[in-house]
């Protein structure tokens, strides 16, 4: 029995986001849901996803919103952000130690926690099924939910996972949501996820105040900063690589334009200070690999560039919409040029390594890891990608893909955004902190200094960042590091510190590799897929002239919107414009010539002979008496042409 009377969906809204009004379709999503029905989603980046589970997720005074999520940095976000609300939410992902681990899911059976975060591969995870029973789900939500999809083009296969969820909890509704639409990818989430009579909600992708424009010129930089010379305001410019971001911005730099560059490979803290720069405008334009921009919700960003081609319209499309969010004019622009063509080939030939290649990568990757034949199942190994491709000599990029199509063979999971921060729990009483006998001089120091800077290191894991501790007690950040293992081996603190190695997880024993099957759905069809998503965004990116040519309708229809009209303000439409206004012109001034070869008329006698609108011909009438064509005789009042 519920004694406190729940909240209505406007009363959580406001009471937890301040806001007085629902977007479009939230609502109709939220009330899908809440009676119990299986709904997905699909509204463009931004459009406001979160809250369709969100806000029935506290409605109520108690019951688990489970979420399902690939990312983790976003998952961490999203929790943050419901903590600061005082909402309690927990995340669990591969990074987290099995003590952390444990001591969520307790939290989720006995606390009030109302969000738990997962990512999909712990799903299958040691014990998590089995605690899952005894929590209290209200609704599952699959975010990101293209990942389930073998069309989508983030596709997971550990989110094949969730359908196991499902069938331990077959009653409780499933939501499923995300930005990428196409017919495929919607059909089969609903095939994936085992949705039966679900209702579904469509927001159009169509983003008004956004100009498309596609330009073919191969001085891409310099067109990209006479665009920025053009276009004041934040940017975003995005490129394929990460050598490239800083050679970029660094050119940029030198020209005189505010700058800088980011990418997954540089540390928390200086993606942070980069990140943080540009959104306080500090920085005027961020050149960033396609790891810049989930999760961030810079308003006024007024030029999303993109020097490299993307691999598909819905990559293009969430990237580019990262411009006016704020509803203002704002402009994405694609530079292309031709040699992208062959570019975009070889992309797809890299990707899709030969077959043999990919089993002798098996089979090095299990002699690398020490797993056994027959062993390995369910275990997660840590992975130094960049050593293995080295100790082997490995070419990186065709590697990595092997390892993906392995990944989609049911073989191995290879999770390689796992990036933690360090984390502390204290595991004694408050007493028994004094007096810590120790050799090392700098220990109740830097202690003394962390406990004084962090709070809750009693209660739980607490996330620490030994270069701040470093900077504010002027040890170095190894002696900070020395102490903290110190303090672990003494059983007063737990230490884990940070990590950024990525994780393999064997989903099969190893095999032989005359066992090793790369079916068809890993290698043939996926690269038909990956094809057609190519062929889609070159039909964007080369597309230059057609009667009814569209740069949003080409793009809407790629996302299932058939009924897509012209934009009237990419650069086709524009161009399309121009040549009509042009074509008409001359049209009207051939026609008033033709009309006065033999006789001068009058001005209603040539407005009445010619279908044009009369203000037009009153135009051109007065454009071609200026440039002399004709000539205008006041006592007969008519036009005649020019001797
Ligand atoms: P998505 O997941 O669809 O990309 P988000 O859920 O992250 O989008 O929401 C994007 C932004 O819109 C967030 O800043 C969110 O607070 C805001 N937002 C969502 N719903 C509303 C609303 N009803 N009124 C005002 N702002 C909203
Ligand atoms: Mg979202």
């Amino acid at each position: 029995m519920r004694s406190e009377k729940s909240l209505t969906k406007h009363e959580a809204l406001k009471k937890y986001w301040g806001y007085e009004t629902f977007r479009p379709l939230q609502e109709d999503i939220i009330d899908s849901v809440l009676k119990g029905v299986d709904t997905i989603g699909l509204m463009p980046t931004g459009g406001g996803k979160s809250l369709t589970f969100q806000v029935p997720g506290v409605m109520g005074h108690q019951g688990i919103t489970l979420v399902i999520t690939p990312i983790i940095s976003l998952m961490k976000d999203q929790c943050d952000a419901l903590v600061r609300k005082g909402i309690k939410a927990i995340y669990l992902h591969s990074g987290l130690t099995y003590a952390e681990f444990k001591r969520a899911i307790e939290k989720c059976v006995n606390g009030n926690v109302r969000f738990l975060y997962v990512s999909p591969e712990r799903i299958l995870s040691k014990g998590f099924l089995e605690s899952i029973k005894n929590m209290e789900i209200t609704q599952i939500v699959v975010d990101e939910a293209h990942c389930i999809s073998q069309w989508g083009y983030d596709f997971r296969p550990s989110f094949l996972n969730i359908k196991r969820l499902k069938s331990i909890l077959p009653a409780v509704p499933t939501l499923a949501l995300t930005a990428s639409a196409t017919k495929e990818v919607v059909n089969d989430i609903a095939i994936q996820l085992e949705l039966k009579d679900y209702a579904i909600f469509r927001k159009s992708f169509r983003r008004d105040n956004i100009k498309y424009i596609v330009r073919n010129n191969e001085n891409k930089i310099e067109y990209a900063i006479t665009a920025l010379k053009r276009t004041p305001g934040s940017a975003i410019i995005y490129v394929r690589s990460r050598k490239k971001t800083s050679e970029v911005a660094q050119y940029l730099v030198s020209q005189g334009i505010s700058a800088t560059n980011y990418h997954a490979g540089l540390t928390i803290e200086e993606k942070n200070d980069k990140q943080n720069k540009w959104i306080n405008n500090e920085v005027r334009v961020i050149v960033a690999t396609n790891a810049f921009g989930m999760g961030i919700d810079k308003p006024d960003v007024r030029l999303v560039i993109h020097i490299d081609v993307p691999s598909s319209l819905e990559e293009y499309y969430q990237e580019a919409g990262r411009a006016g969010r704020d509803g203002k004019t704002s402009y994405a622009l694609l530079i292309a040029s031709n040699p992208d063509k062959g570019v975009m080939k070889k992309r797809i030939t890299d990707m899709f390594p030969d077959k043999t290649h990919i089993k002798y990568i098996y089979e090095q990757l299990g002699n690398y890891l020490n797993v056994p034949i027959g062993g390995g199942y369910n275990q997660l190994y840590d992975f130094n990608f960049t050593l293995f491709c080295k100790q082997n000599n490995f070419p990186l990029s065709s590697t990595e893909n092997a390892l993906k199509i392995l990944s989609r063979s049911g073989y191995i999971d290879y999770i390689e955004e796992v990036e933690t921060q360090s984390r502390i729990m204290i595991i004694v009483n408050k007493n028994e902190l004094y007096d810590i006998p120790t050799s090392n001089p700098n220990l109740e120091d830097i202690f003394t200094t962390i406990l004084r800077q962090y709070t809750g290191l009693f209660a739980d894991y607490v996330n620490i960042n030994e270069q701040y501790i470093s900077y504010i007690t002027g040890y170095t950040q190894q002696q900070i590091y020395d102490t903290l293992i110190e303090l672990s081996k003494k059983h007063i603190i737990h230490y884990i510190p940070r990590k950024r190695t990525p994780y393999i997880l064997y989903t099969t024993s190893r095999e032989e590799p005359k066992y090793v099957l790369i079916h068809r759905s890993a290698y043939e069809e996926r690269r038909t897929v990956i094809e057609k998503r190519m062929n889609a965004m070159m039909q964007y990116a080369f597309t230059s002239t057609g009667d009814s040519a569209c740069r949003e309708k080409i793009m809407l229809q790629y996302f299932g919107e058939d009924s897509a009209c012209e934009c009237g303000h990419c650069d086709l439409c524009v161009a399309r414009k121009q040549l009509n206004d042009q074509n008409e012109h001359y049209s009207i001034k051939s026609g008033i010539l033709h009309t006065l070869k033999y006789t001068p008329k009058t001005p209603e006698e040539i407005i009445s002979t010619l279908s044009y609108p009369k203000k037009d011909i009153i135009n051109e009438l007065r454009n071609m008496t200026r440039i002399g064509a004709i000539k205008f005789d006041s006592d007969s009042d008519t036009f005649r042409i020019s001797d």
